[in-house]
This record gives C-alpha cells, sequence and structure tokens, in this order.
C-alpha cells in the first residue's frame, strides 16, 4: 500500500570513531504536512516525483520512520562565535540520517529541527516554520547563482508549537550535502589536546572528500606534510573564491562563526543572512551582531580569521611548523582578489580586468553606498550603458535613475564608458553577456516574507512561484516584474536575527 522509500544508502561519517557523534533517532513531529519538495534536488539522489510526494517521504523527513539503512547521528563540534571561544557545540537540532548515494555523487540527508540532541544545551532541538522556508529558499536561490551551497531537498512542517521571540508552529528542513563536517569539528579536538583526533577526522576528510591532495601535482616531488598542507591550501582557496562570490550578489551571511564554516567551502547555515537591497558596505543583516562583526564589507577578513582558527587547529598535523602552516594561509587574499576581480570584470562587462579596474570598482561601491542605491538593479541596469555619450537615455528604467546626485552617477558613467571603449565591445554583445551573470531576481527579505506568510496559512503558491522565480535568476520573463522591484515600504520593519 505504502510502497517504502528507495534510496541506496551508505553511512561513511558513522565510521569515525564514536566520539566524534552520539546516535540519536529524531523527534517525529505531529501531523506532518509537506510544505514544499525539491525535485532538482531530489534528482540528484535519484528521487522522482511521485517518490517525493509518497507518505513514506513524508514520514522518513519528518521523523516519524526511519530512513531505511540510515545510522542517525548527531555530530560533536566546538567553535568561536563572534570571535570569541565558545567550546563544544555540536548538532543541537540537527540529526545526519545517512548518506543517499545519487548517480553522480552521494549526499548526506541532515534534518534539522528533529529534536534534542545531546548538543542542545538547553534549547528545544526545534527549527521553526519561517526560518526552514528561508534556509531552504537562500540554498536554492545560492544554487541557482553558482555560488557552492548546502541544498535543501525538503520542508515539512507541522501546528506543534514553538516558542521564540513569538509563538511559532514547527518544521524539518532537510539539507544534503556531501559532508557537513565545519572548520569547529576541528577546533574540537585541537582544544582538546587529542591531535590523534584531528588526524582521524582529517584523513577522513581528505580521502573521501579531497582525493586529489593525496599527492603532489604532477611532476613535483612530496613534500614534509605534503598532503595536509595541499588540503589546508584547498580549503582556503574554496573559501576565499565562496567569499569573493557572496560579495558580487550582495549576500550577507550573517553568522560566519567557525562552526557555520564548511570544510568543503560551501555556504551553510542560512540563519539571519540577507541579500542586500540598497547598497550599504557596512550592512549588518543580523539583529544580534551590535558590533558589525559580521557586516558584509568585514566578510572577506572574517573568512580569513576563521581559516586562520581552522590552521591552528591542524597545526599538529605539520608539525607545528607555522611558516609552512601561514605560508598556504597567506594564500587568501590574492585567490579572493583573483576571484573577486575575475567576476567583476563579467559583472561589469568587461572582457579582461586591468589593474585600473580596482579604481573603477571601488569608485562604483562608493557611488552606489552614498546613495544606498539597490545592489541587484545596479549591477543589473549597467547593462543599458551605451557606449556613445548621446544614447544616455537608453529605452526604461536607467542605471543613474538610481542615484539622487545624477551628476555623481554621471561622472562615474563617463569614466566607464571611457573604460568600455578600450575594448569597443558591441553594446548588445555586452548587454547580452552582462544580463547572464547579474541577476534580475534575488532573495530580498520580503519576498522570503510573502512565501512564509503564504506557507503559515498552508498557501505554498508563493512560495512556489518566488522558487520558480529564483532558479533562473537572470533571464527577465513576463509576469515576474514583483520579483525584480524594489521593495515596498514595509519591508523596512523585518528584522532577523539568530532565533529561529
Ligand atoms: P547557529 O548559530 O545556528 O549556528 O547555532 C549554534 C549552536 O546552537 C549549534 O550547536 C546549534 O545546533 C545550536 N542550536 C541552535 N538552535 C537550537 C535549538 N533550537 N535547539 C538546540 N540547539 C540549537
Ligand atoms: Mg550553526
Ligand atoms: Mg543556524
Amino acid at each position: 500500500l505504502n510502497p517504502p522509500l528507495v534510496l541506496k544508502v551508505q553511512n561513511r561519517f558513522a565510521g569515525l570513531s564514536e566520539v566524534f557523534y552520539s546516535r540519536q533517532p529524531p523527534a517525529p513531529l505531529s501531523d506532518p504536512w509537506l510544505v514544499h519538495a525539491n525535485e532538482d534536488a531530489g534528482r540528484l539522489i535519484g528521487l522522482d516525483r511521485d517518490a517525493m510526494h509518497s507518505q513514506a517521504f513524508l514520514d522518513v523527513f519528518s521523523g516519524r520512520a526511519p530512513l531505511p539503512g540510515g545510522d542517525p547521528l548527531a555530530a560533536v563540534y566546538s567553535g568561536h562565535q563572534f570571535g570569541v571561544w565558545a567550546g563544544q557545540l555540536g548538532d543541537g537540532r540537527a540529526l545526519l540520517l545517512g548518506e543517499a548515494v545519487g548517480p553522480e555523487e552521494a549526499y548526506e540527508l541532515q534534518l534539522k529541527g528533529s529534536g534534542r540532541t545531546p548538543y542542545s544545551r538547553g534549547a528545544d532541538g526545534r527549527a521553526v516554520l519561517r526560518s526552514s522556508i528561508r534556509e531552504y529558499l537562500a540554498s536554492e536561490a545560492m544554487h541557482a547563482l553558482g555560488i557552492p551551497t548546502t541544498r535543501a531537498l525538503a520542508i515539512v512542517a507541522s501546528d506543534d508549537r514553538i516558542r521564540r521571540e513569538t509563538m511559532e508552529t514547527a518544521a524539518i528542513v532537510t539539507r544534503m550535502a556531501p559532508s557537513f563536517v565545519r572548520f569547529g569539528s576541528f577546533e574540537h579536538w585541537a582544544s582538546r589536546k587529542q591531535p590523534e583526533r584531528v588526524r582521524e577526522l582529517a584523513d577522513f576528510v581528505i580521502a573521501n572528500y579531497y582525493p586529489e591532495c593525496l599527492t603532489p601535482p604532477d611532476g613535483e616531488a612530496e613534500v614534509p606534510n605534503g598532503v595536509y598542507l595541499r588540503w589546508l591550501g584547498a580549503v582556503v582557496r574554496r573559501t576565499a573564491e565562496m567569499v569573493a562570490d557572496w560579495q558580487l550578489v550582495g549576500f550577507c551571511h550573517g553568522v560566519m562563526n567557525t562552526d557555520n564554516m564548511s570544510i568543503l567551502g560551501l555556504t551553510i547555515d542560512y540563519g539571519p543572512y540577507g541579500f542586500m537591497d540598497g547598497f550599504n558596505a557596512h550592512h549588518i543583516c543580523n539583529h544580534s551582531d551590535s558590533s558589525g562583526r559580521y557586516a558584509w564589507d568585514a566578510q572577506p577578513s572574517i573568512a580569513h580569521w576563521n581559516l586562520y582558527a581552522l590552521g591552528s587547529a591542524l597545526m599538529s598535523l605539520l608539525d607545528n611548523e607555522e611558516a609552512a602552516l601561514r605560508s598556504q594561509l597567506d594564500q587568501f587574499e590574492e585567490i579572493f582578489l583573483r576571484r573577486l576581480y575575475q567576476q567583476a570584470a563579467l559583472k561589469l562587462g568587461l572582457l579582461e580586468w586591468r589593474a585600473e579596474d580596482s579604481a573603477l570598482l571601488n569608485s562604483l561601491w562608493s557611488l552606489m553606498h552614498n546613495a544606498r542605491a539597490d545592489f541587484t538593479q545596479s549591477f543589473r541596469r549597467l547593462a543599458k550603458v551605451r557606449i556613445d555619450d548621446n544614447a544616455v537615455d537608453a529605452d526604461g528604467e536607467t542605471f543613474r535613475d538610481l542615484f539622487i546626485d545624477r551628476d555623481a552617477a554621471d561622472a562615474w558613467l563617463e569614466t566607464y564608458r571611457a573604460r568600455l571603449r578600450l575594448e569597443a565591445r558591441p553594446d548588445a554583445e555586452r548587454a547580452a553577456a552582462m544580463n547572464r551573470v547579474n541577476p534580475i531576481y534575488v532573495l530580498r527579505n520580503h519576498l522570503a516574507e510573502l512565501a512564509i506568510r503564504g506557507a503559515q496559512q498552508r498557501d505554498t503558491g508563493p512560495l512556489e512561484a518566488l522558487l520558480n522565480a529564483l532558479r533562473d535568476p537572470y533571464t527577465e520573463r513576463p509576469g515576474l516584474e514583483q520579483y525584480a522591484s524594489l521593495p515596498p515600504d514595509w519591508a523596512s520593519d523585518i528584522s532577523v536575527s539568530c532565533s529561529s
């Protein structure tokens, strides 16, 4: 009657020593309903639409039935929160059910909001529908923007009541990633002076997720601790490139604690994040972050700081050779800037990045910052600029309309046009290329809010429609104007905090 969920399941993380986790079954939601199933993510693990709308699917991903073949557990980790050592944290409301082996890759399936674990530290182990939808939307939006991220398979919800700043209802979001190991997973064992555990975890991560680090690049001789050095270098690279990508879509993570930094360089743990509307370089999206530690313009240096925390935790693997460690960590800035400039060239419609273009980019940031110009629209409308001065007023809304100080905008545009003339690329060709990299639809807070309000009334139409826009963020389509427009006045009251 109820066909079981057919998935090929393995449990590599559970094969580590038992000190790395606590075995734990989920605490089910009562009367769960399927808010959304992500068929794109399902395909990665061989699930089709029918399977994702089956009773068995709802049962497993609401915690009511075990994942067949799974070995559910909560992982332990520690971390630095807001720059301060926080000691042991761990999966306080998340459970790794097991790994689903897909046609290309295996993905860990993790319930978030499935009840208390030994790491809950007095909290309820639950997640509210609001934050679960925000996580779901953000991971799909980031994926469509080509930014490395954990994915989301499904959201299920219930009328079970949850106390936060107000009373809300419970949900479980199922996340997918090849691994959920964090920087803090290593800091945990280093802080306990157990280098053999640091090594066990590092060897596990390298063997399974960084096998290319096991041997030196072709033609190079092996160096002492070469495997660990190459691996740290690879983590530095992925992290630096991920943050460069964040900067260029106006994404603020909000809680860049070391326990929220993926060892795979994925964007992970979407809480009080935000895609900026009006650009403020010092924008703080998390109202609990009073000092602005995680402001937009601080994100690159915080990522570097977090890598230093990871590097310190890995010192024992490098025989405490500080110079070797530093040589890897010090690559951060160069890798970050290379990625930033490479992507900025595409966003500005330049065929190549020249040294003097960083001044052009910086003056654009200043212009946008001073006017609090909309981040997404500023870049999108640049495609309408024409090399020929006499055509300032292209059809429709122009770049300069975003600035009250038109003279300042015109002055910048003059420099920009002069730069474009050096390449003499036809306007139409440049515009088409720019529209393939500058999104028109991004996950603005007020759009997430409308999807949340719908789902809270069991109307998932707004969520579905928003996902449809976000899944192809570059192609302007009729009927989607509301997803491209500036936020309405009420949006300025939305505030996001760590409470979720
Ligand atoms: P976060 O700031 O979301 O990264 O969470 C920091 C730590 O708090 C992690 O160890 C989480 O598992 C834990 N945590 C957050 N919310 C809850 C909750 N409602 N119940 C139990 N643990 C939680
Ligand atoms: Mg976290
Ligand atoms: Mg969180």
